[in-house]
């Protein structure tokens, strides 16, 4: 099937023609070729999937229990929000950015990036803050991202967005891994990590620290600063504020993998202004997957792209608490010379023509057509 998606068009550069990249997917994920058809939102398509990871025995049971329950009990949240205390609605509120910033100036752009460095005081906020957003040990997201990078849109990618939208938001949590990333996760160095003692502190009390921040810590905050219902503070702060930034950071993984602007990079992913809103700055994918090391991840300032990350890092290093972050502008200045050279370079040709042609002579005389029999 014909179509001008990214993701396709990458699968058939890997590939030696589109066809073929179609049938690998096919005979891989027979369900799943959904590069075709990225938001597919046929039941019978969903019912084939689900029936081919039971029948293949790979489910992940303890995740697809965990996930469900987790936004069920997200909805009893959105049934108590004209019940609780303003305070609590608040609270909630804050929290959204606080874990945004918990995954993106954390784990994504400090700890899986290194785009800038960080005192111990700062990475100690940012731990905390990380453990509320409650999206696995900071250990085991670097890991899974960096493997991201490395091998996008193939089966070794995590969250691969040529098996769909779905599958790249939430799909990839429901299944087992596939066995490449397995593979070349063990291939990374992740010593840095290692030595980072606030990350292996929560790696060690995994899962149960950040269980306990992300859905009691809200609870015992609102009971006891303004006297709410502790559960009410937990389904409300706890449950639907998490599900509220897992879908936003999932959104990261998707949308902004398959819909947007590729000005840096022609194929994946996307400039994604809407996930950027809720991702707090994540959305210009893009110029990330082209410069993973710029602790902006966008091409322009704040005042031009929503980027409150970007602002929140450039905070602490004004305070001393950050430094060192790296920007990739002036290296897509040299690539923007080079491409503008082979565009001079075609004018010149032009512009010799013209010079011919305003001489009078005959361009035909200066580049004389092939004799023809
Ligand atoms: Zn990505
Ligand atoms: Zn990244």
């Amino acid at each position: 099937m014909a179509t001008s998606s990214p993701v396709v068009a990458a699968s058939a550069a890997k590939a030696a023609t589109p066809a073929e990249a179609a049938a690998k997917l096919g005979a891989t994920y027979p369900h799943e070729q959904m590069a075709t058809r990225p938001l597919d939102l046929n039941p019978a398509h969903w019912y084939a999937a689900i029936k081919w990871h039971y029948d293949g025995g790979t489910l992940n049971w303890p995740m697809i229990i965990y996930i469900g329950l987790c936004h069920y009990w997200a909805v009893l949240g959105l049934t108590r929000l004209a019940t609780v205390h303003t305070y609590t609605l608040l609270w909630a509120y804050v929290l959204w950015p606080i874990t945004g910033l918990g995954i993106t100036a954390g784990v994504h752009r400090l700890w899986s990036h290194r785009s800038y460095t960080a005192g111990p005081a700062l990475r100690c906020l940012l731990m905390l803050m990380n453990s509320i957003a409650n999206q696995g040990s900071i250990f085991h997201w670097a890991r899974d991202h960096r493997v991201h990078h490395k091998h996008s849109e193939t089966t070794a990618d995590p969250h691969n967005a040529q098996r769909g939208f779905f599958y790249a938001h939430v799909g990839w949590l429901l299944c087992k891994k596939h066995p490449d990333v397995v593979k070349e996760g063990k291939k990374l160095d992740f010593n840095d990590l290692k030595r980072d003692g606030f990350v292996m502190f929560q790696r060690k009390l995994d899962p149960w620290f950040t269980m306990f921040m992300c859905f009691a810590f809200p609870g015992l905050v609102a009971k006891f600063g303004w006297g709410e219902r502790f559960w009410d503070a937990v389904w409300v702060a706890g449950f639907l504020r998490y599900i509220f930034v897992l879908h936003s950071t999932w959104l990261v993984n998707s949308a902004a993998h398959i819909f947007g602007d590729h000005p840096y990079n022609e194929q994946w992913p996307a400039e994604n202004p809407i996930v950027s809103f809720f991702a707090v700055g994540e959305g210009w994918h893009n110029w990330h997957h082209q410069y993973p090391y710029d602790y902006a991840a966008s091409e322009f300032g704040i005042t031009s792209q929503f980027n409150p990350t970007k602002l929140f890092i450039d905070f602490f290093c004004l305070l001393g608490m950050a430094s060192n972050p790296k920007r990739a502008t002036s290296s897509w200045e040299r690539t923007k010379m080079k491409r503008d050279k082979g565009v001079f370079e075609k004018s010149n040709f032009v512009l010799c023509m013209e010079g011919y042609a305003a001489r009078g002579a005959d361009a035909a005389e200066a580049y004389p057509a092939k004799k023809q029999d």
